[in-house]
């Protein structure tokens, strides 16, 4: 362990050493009389240093007398508030290192002694993602790239049409009648040569052809509309294969997402099950997101692209665990005329079916 401060500046005030600290922006005072903090942050900024190195350079500093374990408890305070970050050699190639420059950063912030930028980099790296349907989901499509999703399966059975020009930005003109697969696997490779790309040019027309689409993914993005009963059939391979997916849509003037994290949280199930018991009350909202109404599809680019900038954010939540996921049994909902959102939990059901088949699971995973 090789201890580094994170973004900050300090100064002395009298006995105390006030730390100001980048992100997100806030003041930390310790009471620092001798200035062996001072000195510590020093060091620390400066980096390179193991904490026995640490200990001597601070000792040979000042006329104090102290040893390795007053570093580490100091360093245990300072990882607590946030501080540090753990800057020894992290097994990524200087490739990967300037091409995720920026989400090593993002990850920074989240980053502790324990875990290290690169460590959540790494699990984008080995994450293997499915996405069922890749007409908007394009978008997050091309964010999972960026962030360096290491294996993806595309599935998908339409044609880039004209009309879908207006938002999916992967396809072209030129590709106008070719397989959306088929053109959006082109893209990653272009991108990205080190992601594993596989595409299935396939309708999903039953729920016995899902459990195989999913098979090995890490997390799913469902992102295919009809049938409407496909929404039921993601949502029982998923929680039956212990795989979380995240789901969402655009109709008029909101947009919405969701996710089920099997046997953590409430399913699609269970919230059917919920809205039939609370039918009129829920239904006029939920209803739009399920495609009832007379299918009319307004979703322009900035709602897609909003829609599916949440998603990919919330499948980087999933797949890291840099937070615990917002939208897991629960809608997220954001009213596109005000730019105001809110959200709406699923009440879980108790003697669900689907739920029961969920696989048992370790509290927390990918951290
Ligand atoms: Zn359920």
């Amino acid at each position: 362990m090789i201890p580094k401060l994170k973004h900050a500046l300090w100064e002395r005030a009298g006995a105390d050493l006030r730390i100001l600290v980048e992100d997100p922006v806030e003041e930390i005072v310790l009471g620092d009389e001798a200035g062996q903090l001072e000195r510590l942050v020093e060091l620390l900024a400066e980096g390179g240093r193991p904490v026995a190195e640490l200990a001597t350079a601070l000792a040979a500093a000042g006329p104090w007398e102290l040893d390795a374990s007053d570093v580490e408890k100091a360093l245990e305070v300072f990882d607590q508030l946030g501080l540090l970050f753990d800057a020894s050699p992290d097994g990524l190639t200087e490739w990967q290192r300037e091409r995720y420059s920026s989400n090593l950063e993002f990850f920074a912030t989240y980053a502790s002694l324990a875990r290290r930028p690169a460590d959540f980099q790494r699990e984008l790296l080995d994450a293997h993602v499915v996405l069922l349907g890749v007409g908007g989901a394009s978008a997050a499509l091309q964010a999972l790239c960026g962030l360096g999703v290491g294996r993806l399966r595309l599935v998908d059975f339409d044609l880039v049409e004209s009309k879908n020009l207006v938002r999916q930005f992967t396809y072209r003109a030129e590709d106008i009648g070719r397989p959306k697969v088929e053109r959006a696997a082109e893209w990653v490779r272009a991108f990205n040569q080190e992601i594993a790309v596989e595409t299935v040019f396939q309708r999903v027309s039953g729920p016995e052809d899902v459990p195989a689409l999913i098979a090995g993914a890490d997390l799913v993005l469902a992102g295919i509309d009809q049938p409407v009963a496909a929404a039921d059939w993601v949502n029982d391979a998923c929680v039956a294969a212990g795989i979380p997916y995240v789901s969402g849509g655009g109709q008029g003037s909101q947009l919405a997402y969701w996710s089920v994290d099997p046997g953590r949280s409430a399913c699609w199930r269970c919230q059917s099950s919920e809205k039939a018991a609370k039918a009129g009350e829920l239904a006029a909202l939920v209803n739009r997101f399920e495609g009832d109404l007379p299918s009319a599809n307004r979703s322009t680019g900035p709602v897609v692209l909003h829609l599916m900038g949440l998603i990919s954010l919330e499948i980087v939540r999933y797949l890291t665990r840099f937070a615990e996921p917002v939208s897991a049994g629960r809608y997220h909902i954001v009213d596109l005329a005000s730019g105001q959102s809110s959200e709406r939990e699923w009440e879980r059901v108790a003697d669900c079916p689907v739920c029961a088949t969920a696989p048992a699971r370790s509290a927390v995973e990918g951290g």
